[in-house]
């Protein structure tokens, strides 16, 4: 009898022991907390997202603000979003076509020094089907837009209004976007130049920039100028 005391003691000392250490992994792999459950936290009522693909969380430097901003990718398909938002969150360029299935949810953060604040985007990469109406669901409550069109192919250019009213359908109100005239590399074909861009631009109080997905050009800063105008919402 009295050997069972401290043989129950030292069962209940290694259950307790396993327990925590089983907590703890839990905690460090973020099991039950992905991008995905965290953006749709974020945003009670919003359709579930697919885990959001991109770095893992990275803390906002010291006196820095922090915010995630949900950003429509949005244009014909061809255009060149799934390899813009390649390009931003992972820095590559792949030359095979992959049709994007759905929506994918990528996301990086954004740090914008003078504004001492992080934004967060996470990106929602929209199958180019204007008439499917999972594209408008996915377009719920985004806080910003970037519009694609691809420079070499005009209809592509000719249905940004198109592609903007159904955002603005959706959302109700107008948000901050930048319109991309993507695949400037390809110079010799394009068809679609500054001016069209500035035009169409100016009517959505946009900005616009010519950029490419292959080479990198201007990427980096379409996305980042859309972060700081998400933080200023205009
Ligand atoms: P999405 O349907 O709008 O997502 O378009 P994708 O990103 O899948 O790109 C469609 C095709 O255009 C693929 O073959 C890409 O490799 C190609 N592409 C995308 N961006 C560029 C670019 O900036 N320059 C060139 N030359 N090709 C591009
Ligand atoms: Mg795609």
């Amino acid at each position: 009898m009295d050997l069972h005391i401290p043989l129950l003691l030292v069962i209940i000392a290694v259950a307790a022991l396993a327990a925590g250490a089983w907590a703890l992994r839990n905690r460090r792999s973020g099991a039950g907390r992905g991008p995905a459950a965290e953006l749709s936290a974020a945003r009670p009522g919003a359709p579930p997202a697919e885990p959001a693909d991109g770095p893992s969380f990275v803390p906002a430097p010291p006196g820095f603000s922090a915010c995630q901003k949900k950003i429509a990718l949005i244009g014909d398909g061809g255009v060149g979003k799934t390899s813009l938002v390649n390009r931003f969150v992972k820095g590559h360029f792949d030359d095979r076509y992959i049709h994007t299935i759905g929506t994918n949810v990528k996301k990086k953060p954004v740090l914008l020094p003078e504004e001492k604040a992080e934004i967060t985007l996470m990106v929602w990469d929209m199958q180019g089907q204007r008439n499917d109406p999972t594209v408008m669901t996915h377009m719920f409550r985004s806080e910003g837009a970037i519009v694609v069109c691809d420079v070499t192919r005009d209809q592509t250019f000719n249905s940004i209004p198109e592609w903007i009213a159904l955002l603005e359908k959706e959302l109700g109100h107008r948000v901050p976007m930048v319109l991309l005239g993507n695949k400037a590399d390809l110079e010799e074909q394009s068809l679609i130049g500054q001016s069209q861009l500035q035009y169409m631009a100016s009517r959505y109080g946009a900005s616009w920039h010519l950029t490419s997905a292959k080479t990198g050009q201007n990427v980096e800063e379409a996305f980042t100028e859309l972060a700081r105008r998400t933080l200023s919402g205009k």
